[in-house]
């Protein structure tokens, strides 16, 4: 099997062992201590099962620091008294939800699509029926509620269950694609560090599929995760409405906010497919996991809040707050469509009305052949050379500032979402570095900010 070409890493090894280390270990229980209060407030309401839950939710009403000093009273004890256990209803939900994602994944019609050249030449082909195969999920999961088949607040009511099956149903995941990775890689775009815990926390495939059509990382990070978002937004809003008779204009801009995202998302889903996450990053842990636990979880976290902390904002502010976030997702857009739109006419289109200024930039690939890349240094990319990151974390603001400034936990992603983009610009640039060489430094001398142009 051929050696990984990218599994370099970026930060020293000690640091990379570390983070690593740290995110398999911390994840898990954070992502339970999170959904816990959420899940408490649901045993509290209907069962009051748990005495912890009562504490947390009426107590403690969602406070990081009462959970923390329950904590520190109960220390492990009181920990696995909160941990929801997976129940069969769990298994249930995500099963289904999963198979229905796959099945119309694989059946809906769409355009083929070609994805951009691997490290090893290889062009991953897809059937682009993501905007479809989002209809159809709101539209069923919507009509299962109207007709009374289906209520969504049985997903709210089990989401601490369902939270900490999907973070063992995953883990599982992510042992599987290890042993296909080295058992059976579906393209020559595989291959293994010689180090069990890199290969499985980086991943080994760069391309995973089952068959010939299904796209592992296209269901996980496109058709589960981001998915998932919009349906967990729609199934708070419900249980809002369930619990007060009416939803909350704080709970309306959130989730009209998220929507927009993510309607975004799959409207541009073939272009997520030239991104770092599909283009680079193999499938391991890193990815999978976080797009399978973490964004279902945290990124959507400030509607879970909103669920039992109805603010009312008022007409005014409500459609400020609005608006802003609007306008952020939709900058964040154009950015991501002006570099997609400049490679694929080959820098033969306009941005912002004018012929771009761009860098030819000659690169190698690990076959040793020598190819071009065009930088765009106009428009968007022309201010910083990640600034679309600044309009996603406003964007994230936006539809958590609902919430309003009683409680840290709802702006968790917030804060999570900047390290992450902050992260990201400096591995982005350290590999565009070693890929284009001097002419990386070129770009870097001409747009000298990596997100926030004349700060950083
Ligand atoms: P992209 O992959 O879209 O952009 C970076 C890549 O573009 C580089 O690796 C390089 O690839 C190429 N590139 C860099 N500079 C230029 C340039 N000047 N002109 C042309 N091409 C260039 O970035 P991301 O994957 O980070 O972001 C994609 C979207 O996803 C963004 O909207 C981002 O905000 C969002 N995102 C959201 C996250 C979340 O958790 N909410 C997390 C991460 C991203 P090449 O090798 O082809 O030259």
């Amino acid at each position: 099997m051929a050696a990984a070409p990218e599994t370099k890493t970026v930060h020293s090894p000690a640091l990379t062992y570390f983070s690593m280390l740290s995110l398999l270990s911390l994840c898990p229980p954070f992502v339970i201590l999170l959904s816990a209060n959420a899940t408490l407030s649901c045993l509290l309401k209907y069962s009051m099962l748990l005495g912890l839950g009562w504490y947390t939710m009426v107590h403690a009403d969602g406070s990081v620091a009462q959970t923390w000093n329950y904590l520190k009273q109960h220390g492990l004890q009181g920990f696995i008294d909160i941990w929801p256990r997976p129940t069969a209803i769990a298994w249930k939900i995500i099963f289904v939800y999963g198979a229905f994602e796959a099945a119309i994944q694989l059946l809906l019609p769409g355009k083929r699509v070609e994805g951009p050249i691997s490290p090893t030449g290889n062009r991953p082909v897809y059937k682009a029926n993501g905007m479809a195969a989002y209809f159809v999920t709101l539209v069923t999961y919507i009509s299962l509620w109207w007709f009374e088949i289906f209520n969504p607040t049985v997903v709210y009511d089990h989401l601490g269950e369902i939270y900490s099956a999907l973070i063992f149903g995953s883990l599982i995941f992510c042992v599987f694609l290890y042993i296909k990775g080295h058992v059976a890689p579906s393209s020559t775009d595989s291959g293994s560090s010689g180090n069990f815990i890199i290969d499985f926390y980086w991943g080994m495939e760069l391309y995973p599929r089952i068959g010939k059509n299904f796209d592992i990382k296209v269901f996980t990070n496109c058709r589960f995760g981001m998915m998932s978002w919009a349906v967990l937004a729609v199934t708070y809003c419900i249980k809002q409405y369930e619990l007060n008779g009416k939803v909350s204009d704080s709970m309306l801009v959130n989730t009209t906010l998220m929507l927009v995202y993510v309607t975004k998302f799959f409207w541009w889903e073939a272009g997520y497919w030239n991104t770092m996450d599909i283009a680079h990053d193999r499938a391991g842990f890193y990815i999978c996991w976080g797009c399978l636990v973490w964004v279902p979880s945290v990124y959507t976290s400030p509607g879970m809040y909103l669920v039992n902390h109805p603010v009312n904002l008022g007409m005014q502010l409500a459609l400020y707050i609005l608006v802003a976030g609007v306008l952020c997702i939709y900058i964040n857009y154009d950015c991501d469509r002006q570099r997609q739109e400049f490679r694929r006419t080959n820098g033969k289109c306009k941005i912002w009305g004018k012929a771009p200024s761009k860098i030819e930039a000659t690169y190698t690939t690990t076959s040793g052949e020598t190819k071009t890349s065009l930088l765009l240094t106009s428009g968007w990319w022309g201010l910083a050379r990640h600034f679309h990151y600044v309009p996603e974390i406003l964007a994230a603001f936006f539809w958590t500032v609902p919430a309003l400034f009683n409680h840290f936990l709802p702006y968790f992603y917030v804060v999570f979402l900047t390290i992450l983009l902050f992260d990201r610009a400096k591995r982005d640039d350290d590999r565009c570095r070693s890929k284009y060489g001097k002419y990386w430094k070129l770009y870097c001398n001409k747009v000298p900010y990596k997100i926030i142009p004349g700060i950083y």
